[in-house]
């Protein structure tokens, strides 16, 4: 059985790692696909949890040989997901989350049209701004250049099959979760997963 392919983007700071960490913690059918990335690893950072942290060289090299389902460059460095992970958990029937950018995720749509894409906002750029500075993790500089980024970021909103808004956490978290159930409940999903029911009153797929 097909699971489903989720994308998830948002300018940076509008609680998409967090957001993601805590829907991974309340439904254990969901993966998390580590990128690869050229960026520097943040304090508290671990390579292979948050990303593969690569050199740009190694980066190069895994582009040339075609490793990369699709990568793009965001905020000045290089993002990319791994091709052969994510086919076999795809294979093995799992449901799958892309934390991506807007760029990557349109190039996911155009390989597996069926994926399912929702886009996170902030409640204002201002919030946007405080959440950056509050999570300490970034300079100045970087803070600077990611709020100047988010207007284009945001700009790709409409091309998301979802909007979720990022005010309060917890609702955010059930509108996130409530998506991925109502994908599950679907009724190709359901005609597969509950064949034998469906049988057992005569209804045949
Ligand atoms: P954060 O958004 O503040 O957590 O910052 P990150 O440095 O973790 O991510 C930077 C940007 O890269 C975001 O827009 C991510 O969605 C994007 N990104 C992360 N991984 C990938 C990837 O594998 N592919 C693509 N295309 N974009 C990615
Ligand atoms: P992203 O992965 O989109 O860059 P993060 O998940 O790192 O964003 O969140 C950015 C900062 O905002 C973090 O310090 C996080 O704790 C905080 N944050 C996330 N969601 C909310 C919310 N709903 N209200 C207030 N702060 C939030
Ligand atoms: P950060 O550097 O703050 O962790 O992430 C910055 C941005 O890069 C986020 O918007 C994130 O979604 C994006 N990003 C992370 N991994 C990938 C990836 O594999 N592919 C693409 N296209 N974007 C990514």
């Amino acid at each position: 059985m097909q699971g489903n392919l989720f994308i998830i983007s948002a300018p940076s700071g509008a609680g998409k790692s967090s957001l993601v960490k805590a829907m991974l913690e309340a439904d254990p059918q969901l993966k998390l696909s580590i990128s690869y990335t050229t960026r520097a690893p943040r304090p508290g950072e671990v390579n292979g949890r948050e990303y593969h942290f690569v050199s740009r060289a190694q980066f190069q090299a895994m582009l040339e040989r075609n490793e990369f389902l699709e990568s793009a460059e965001v905020y000045g460095n290089w993002y990319g997901t791994s091709q052969v992970w994510l086919q076999n958990e795809m294979q093995a029937g799992r449901d799958i989350i892309l934390e991506i950018d807007w760029q990557g995720a349109a190039q996911v749509r155009k390989l597996f049209p069926e994926t399912v894409s929702i886009f996170i906002l902030p409640p204002s750029i201002e919030e946007l701004q405080k959440r950056l500075a509050g999570r300490n993790q970034d300079s100045e500089e970087v803070i600077a250049r990611r709020v100047a980024a988010a207007r284009e970021d945001i700009s790709h909103a409409l091309e998301f099959d979802y909007i979720v808004v990022n005010d309060r956490f917890e609702v955010a978290l059930q509108d996130l979760l409530a998506i991925v159930r109502s994908l599950r409940l679907n009724t190709a999903k359901q005609g597969q997963r509950q064949a034998a029911l469906l049988a057992s009153f005569g209804i045949a797929r």
